[in-house]
C-alpha cells in the first residue's frame, strides 16, 4: 500500500496492492477494465472515489470518505493482530481518530450551585441510560459526534487529526464545547430525557453570540466538592485569546453541522441526539479520555 496526499485539505489517496473487500464478499472492481488490484482509494472533502492503474475513475456505493480516512488511520496505527481491513459497512465508525490529551485530569473544585440546576441534574442523570452524571452523558455523545465528523469531513480532518497536522488541543476543546452546548441546551429547557435533545438547538448554542456563555459554564458533578470539568479545560476556557477561542468554537459548530448534514433526510427535519444511536460503532469508550475520576462509563460506542 502506498499513501499520497494527507494534506491540509484533508485529501488522502491510498494505493492498495491487493483487492479491497468493501462489503462482505464484494471486491472493489473497476467498472471499465475489471481490475481489482492496484486500485487507489481517494477521499476529498466529503466525497470518495476510486482509480485503477489505467486511471479510470469511478464512485462506488460502498466507498465513502470516512471509511477511506479510517483505513489510512489503521495503516498508521495497526491493530494488535496486524489485520487491516476496509471498515465496512461504510456508515460504520470503526476507528476513533480523535486524540487523547495526556495531561492532568483533576477536576475543578466545586462551588455553590443553583437549587434548580441540582434538581435538574439529579433527574436528568437518573433518566439517562446510565446512572452517571448529565455532563458525562453529554461528553459521551459529543465525543461520538466528533468521531463521526472528523473522518467524514476533509476540513475537520485537516484541522483536528494530528497525524496530518491537525491540532490535538483544538480537537479536545471542540468536543468539550459540543458537550457543554448539549448540557446547556438540556439545562435551560429542563429537559430530563437528554437523548431527546434537538440537534438544531445544540447548534444554536454554538453561535458566536451565545457560545461565549459556555466559557463560564461549570457542569455539576454527583460529588458536590467538584465541578465535572477538568481544571486544565477550565483554565483554557478562561484564558484563551479571541482567535484561539474562535477556532475551537468554529470546529465545534462544524462537528454539529456535519452530523446535521449527515442526518438531513425527509422525515427527519429536526434530528435528536438519540438518532446517533443508529450508526454502528466498533470502538469502546468508557469516558476515560476525559476523566478517570468518575466511574467508568460502560457503554460501547
Ligand atoms: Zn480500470
Amino acid at each position: 500500500m502506498t499513501i499520497q496526499g494527507a494534506g491540509g485539505d484533508g485529501a488522502v489517496r491510498l494505493r492498495m496492492v491487493r483487492p479491497t473487500e468493501v462489503s462482505p464478499g464484494r471486491l472493489l472492481t473497476c467498472p471499465t477494465c475489471g481490475a481489482t488490484g492496484g486500485i487507489a482509494l481517494i477521499a476529498v472533502g466529503r466525497q470518495a472515489e476510486a482509480a485503477c492503474l489505467q486511471d479510470h475513475i469511478w464512485q462506488d456505493r460502498d466507498l465513502c470518505a470516512s471509511a477511506v480516512r479510517q483505513l489510512l488511520h489503521l495503516t498508521w496505527y495497526p491493530p494488535d493482530d496486524g489485520c487491516i481491513l476496509y471498515p465496512y459497512p461504510s456508515d460504520a465508525v470503526c476507528e476513533q481518530l480523535l486524540p487523547d490529551l495526556v495531561e492532568d485530569r483533576s477536576l475543578t473544585p466545586g462551588g455553590p450551585a443553583a437549587r434548580d440546576d441540582i434538581s435538574w441534574e439529579a433527574h436528568a442523570s437518573t433518566a439517562t441510560t446510565s446512572s452517571s452524571s448529565a455532563m458525562m452523558f453529554c461528553l459521551m455523545y459529543a465525543r461520538c459526534m466528533g468521531a463521526l465528523a472528523v473522518p467524514a469531513d476533509g476540513s475537520l480532518y485537516a484541522r483536528l487529526y494530528p497525524k496530518v497536522g491537525g491540532d490535538a488541543v483544538c480537537a479536545h476543546m471542540a468536543c468539550l464545547l459540543v458537550a457543554l452546548a448539549l448540557y446547556d441546551t438540556g439545562r435551560r429547557s429542563r429537559l430530563v430525557k437528554l437523548s431527546r435533545l434537538p440537534l438544531r438547538a445544540v447548534r444554536a448554542a454554538l453561535q458566536p453570540a451565545r457560545a461565549d456563555e459556555l466559557r463560564s459554564l461549570r457542569p455539576i458533578s454527583r460529588r458536590p466538592e467538584v465541578w465535572l470539568l477538568r481544571a486544565t479545560d477550565a483554565d483554557r476556557l478562561q484564558h484563551a485569546d479571541a482567535e484561539t477561542w474562535e477556532r475551537w468554537r468554529q470546529a465545534a459548530a462544524d462537528i454539529v453541522d456535519d452530523v446535521l448534514e449527515d442526518y438531513a433526510r425527509p422525515g427527519r427535519e429536526n434530528p435528536q441526539l438519540f438518532h446517533l444511536d443508529a450508526r454502528p460503532r466498533r470502538f469502546p469508550d468508557e469516558a476515560t479520555w476525559y476523566t478517570d475520576a468518575e466511574r467508568k462509563w460502560q457503554g460501547t460506542w
